[in-house]
């Protein structure tokens, strides 16, 4: 059997250089597809993550529509090229249950009863994986379904917390999701606190819990910052896009009386 490399040295520097505390880089862009009514692109470490919103919008099939709100039906999928071991292609158990949870977690912050009978479906690709993707396609999805413009409660912000060597640290890497003690994905809403989701592979104590909670929270409330910062140029883009099409129609306006004078 390989040897489980050392996770992290005696001054609490991780394999990649980071701090037991620290996120790897995060980058969020919205509104990357043009066809579908919300998008979102994300790179988190070396994820690389696409998501895609349509909705709200009539259920079908239409047994599974509720008369009263709207379901969420997110389909998360790891791309066969994700991986460096060529995944199978199409669901799997592990798919399925990404895409339940997530479902799940947004069906608590979405206004639902806003849109009875009707389906707001998300289809998530991870491009490249290098673990926390669930955690990467949440935050991604918050993005795309606020993109779309569905009306929600807050944002959600996707974090994990775990354990390397006996220290508690955020945002395991792949080495370290593979050989750590333990993976803890969470969905956090950052204004509240508030957890709506909440997994957990491996032990930890009470206290390791705690303070994997602590920094999870406050990471979120980091991850919060750079979705709204997407979702800002976002809009931005927009606006310029606007007046510039005011201007033209305004030159247009200008020629047309000058031409009739
Ligand atoms: N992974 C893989 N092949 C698979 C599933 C997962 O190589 O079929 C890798 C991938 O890098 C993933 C990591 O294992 O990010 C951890 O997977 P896990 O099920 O813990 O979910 P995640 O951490 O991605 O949310």
């Amino acid at each position: 059997m390989a040897e489980t490399p050392k996770l992290i040295d005696s001054k609490g520097k991780r394999l990649d250089g980071r701090k037991a505390n620290e996120l790897r880089p995060l980058t969020i862009e919205a509104g990357t597809l043009k066809r579908a009514d919300g998008s979102a692109y994300l790179e988190w470490g070396n994820n690389k993550v696409m998501a895609a919103v349509y909705g709200p919008r009539e259920c079908h099939p239409r047994h599974m529509a509720h008369p009263a709100r709207a379901l969420v039906r997110v389909t998360y999928n790891m791309a066969s090229f994700s991986v460096g071991d060529r995944k199978r292609p199409g669901p799997d158990r592990r798919s399925t249950e990404i895409s339940k949870v997530t479902s799940e977690a947004f069906a608590s912050v979405v206004f639902l009863e806003q849109f009875p009978r009707s389906s707001i479906d998300v289809f998530v690709e991870i491009l490249q994986a290098d673990a926390g993707t669930r955690v990467a396609a949440l935050t991604a999805v918050a993005v795309a379904l606020a993109d779309a413009g569905i009306p929600m409660k807050s944002l959600l912000a996707g974090v994990a917390f775990g354990k390397i060597g006996g220290t508690v640290v955020l945002d395991l890497g792949k080495d370290e999701d593979n050989y750590g003690e333990a993976d803890v994905p969470l969905a956090i809403i950052p204004r509240t606190e508030e957890i709506v989701l909440l997994q957990m592979d491996g032990d930890l104590t009470a206290k390791e819990f705690q303070k994997g909670m602590k920094m999870a929270i406050a990471a979120a409330k980091e991850i919060y910052e750079v979705q709204k910062d997407a979702l800002k140029r976002r809009y931005a883009v927009s606006v310029e896009a606007l007046e510039a099409e005011e201007g033209a129609e305004e030159e247009l306006k200008e020629e047309t009386v000058e031409e009739e004078a």
